[in-house]
């Protein structure tokens, strides 16, 4: 009886297993071919595009931002692609590809089509309704006392002034653009919302981190833990910001308020540890400085710099980025380098961007061959870019000795930590802001901001106010759903420093070692985006994203 049952069941077995065989190969091959097409057609629309819109970062002529305008136009088209996606999607609910990298492939085209899918209409109208309200930003200025002013000047009163009746005239003046832009971005948030729905999600930001590989779960717990782990330590700097300011502005600490912290959103930190880091490299050469530390590493930047433009010129873009531009070694910076210790923050920053990109892995597909996800090639630039304040770095290039860098090196870590902690709190009030008024525009969004506001910034909502605030952050209405991605970023950058200076180093700077280089290269970079961001991170450092080594670098 049972030998009967057995062979029955082997009999019954074996064209199960064949027939699944058969299936996962038969779809794997329809994935393959797919992607082969999809790769002839995307690969060069790609480069026209990353290398039209470095020609116009350049020169910034009309005819180069055209070119560039149209070229990210052709390659964003070819996602609206209808039958593109009705195949991949048949490929992905037939659930049978089982190859690991083939899947992975499947899932980020899959997005970057679902993306597309939306009609095009309601694009068209998104596009119109954003254009006009960066319209009413660009063409705002404050109103202070009957002139006008610029952001900058608003920010140059609220630094520099220690009148409180200037203070508050110049913070209440630029929040002008609240109510001028609100409505519209309630609309424009409607309209967003409608796009996501049209596509199955609850809601845009939903959307938005889904479809850039996020689960907002996920980002919540960990801004959560943040939260948990920042807050007493940010109290206890607060009190000290607070005693700062009441005794720079002669008022008892009860008294202070938002326009009293130096700028419009208390976003960075005040300079109550001061050090003079540009002195240290007015007769330095950052490029040059860079170029040697990364070499040290293992990480030559050579090819990089030779395809980079580094010093101002006119009508060149004023800031910094990195690009890829073919994911097979044309990697470039752009940057306006002078002697001072922002570009030399900048350039190592940028430049960690740059060896993310150039040492990726050429054996992997196109569509793996990038960064795991943005915030991950942002940590490490972030993690490289500190060094330019780090007194134990500066040592180690000769920029300073010994002695000075003993001088300085608990002011400079005291600066920085301020720096850290004040933005993280910043952070969370962002996220959490955008989260809230994408899953109900229609709540009261005045009393939702402020409450976060106090919640985690410990700053006073003054007494009163109901004015929409939260629309003079113009990231709220026009950069929608990504600053969590900056926080995110500077919290893997303690998670990967702090494992590296346990597990690959002793040398805190780095400098010289060439086994940081060969970790972060087999590690990191070479994975490209063949994992899930949570999964290279934990083969990377043995633990899922933590915010655990971000408290341990600054709040212990
Ligand atoms: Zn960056």
């Amino acid at each position: 009886m049972k030998k009967i049952t057995l062979i029955l069941s082997i009999v019954m077995i074996i064209p199960l297993f064949w027939s699944c065989a058969t299936r996962q190969e038969k779809m794997e091959k329809r994935l393959t071919s797919f992607i082969k097409d999809y790769e002839a057609r995307i690969i060069p629309l790609y480069k026209n595009s990353a290398l039209t819109s470095w020609n116009a970062n350049i020169t910034g002529t009309d005819a180069d931002l055209q070119l560039s305008e149209k070229a990210s136009f052709k390659l964003e088209k070819e996602y609206t692609d209808v039958k593109a996606f009705n195949e991949l999607k048949a490929i992905r609910d037939s659930k049978a590809v089982a190859d690991p990298v083939l899947s992975r492939e499947l899932e980020l085209v899959y997005n970057m089509y679902l993306g597309g899918q939306v009609d095009t209409a309601l694009i068209s109208e998104r596009l119109k309704m954003e254009t006009e309200i960066n319209k009413k930003y660009l063409n705002f200025r404050a109103s202070i006392n009957g002139k006008e002013a610029s952001d900058n000047q608003v920010e140059g009163i609220l630094k520099t002034s220690l009148s409180g009746k200037d203070l508050k005239t110049a913070w209440e003046a630029h929040k002008q653009i609240g109510p001028v832009v609100a409505g519209d971005i309630v609309k424009l948030v409607k309209q967003r919302n409608l796009i996501a729905q049209k596509l199955g999600f609850n809601n845009y930001h939903e959307m938005s981190l889904k479809l850039s590989g996020q689960d907002p779960a996920e980002v919540t717990a960990i801004f959560d833990e943040l939260d948990n782990l920042t807050r007493d330590a940010f109290a206890g700097l607060k009190k000290d910001i607070d005693n700062f300011y009441a005794k720079r502005y002669n008022i008892k600490p009860e008294e202070l308020q938002p326009w009293h912290y130096q700028n419009r959103y208390f976003q960075e930190a005040p300079e109550i540890y001061t050090v003079d880091f540009d002195k240290y490299y007015k007769s330095q050469d950052p490029a040059k400085l860079a170029a040697a530390y990364y070499d040290g590493l293992g990480l030559n930047v050579d090819a990089i710099l030779a395809n980079s433009d580094l010093y101002e010129k006119p009508g060149k873009n004023q800031h910094a980025f990195s690009t890829d531009i073919d994911r097979e070694g044309d990697v470039r910076t752009l940057d306006n380098i002078t002697p001072s210790s922002q570009w030399m923050g900048t350039i190592l920053h940028e430049l960690g961007h740059g060896v993310y990109s150039y040492y990726n892995d050429r054996s992997l597909p196109f569509t793996l061959r990038t960064e795991a996800h943005t915030f991950t090639t942002e940590s490490i630039a972030e993690m490289f870019g500190r060094f330019a304040t780090d007194p134990a770095w500066m040592q180690s290039m000769n920029i300073i000795d010994e002695k000075e860098a003993a001088t300085i090196a608990d002011n400079a870590h005291k600066a920085l930590r301020l720096q850290m902690l004040v933005f993280s709190r910043w952070a969370q009030v962002m996220y959490r802001f955008e989260k809230e008024m994408y899953s109900n525009p229609d709540q009261d969004l005045n009393q939702v901001w402020w409450n976060l506001v106090e919640k985690y910034q410990m700053l006073r909502k003054p007494e009163g106010r109901n004015m929409p605030d939260w629309a003079t952050k113009i990231h709220v209405a026009l950069y929608p759903c990504y600053y969590h991605n900056y926080l995110l970023g500077e919290v893997l950058a303690s998670q990967l420093y702090s494992y590296i200076v346990t597990n690959v180093t002793k040398n805190p700077a780095f400098t010289g070692d060439k086994a940081v280089g060969i970790y972060l290269k087999e590690k990191v970079f070479m994975p490209g985006s063949r994992y899930y961001w949570n999964d290279m991170i934990e083969k990377a450092t043995g633990e899922k994203l933590t915010a655990k080594y971000y408290a341990k670098q600054f709040v212990n």
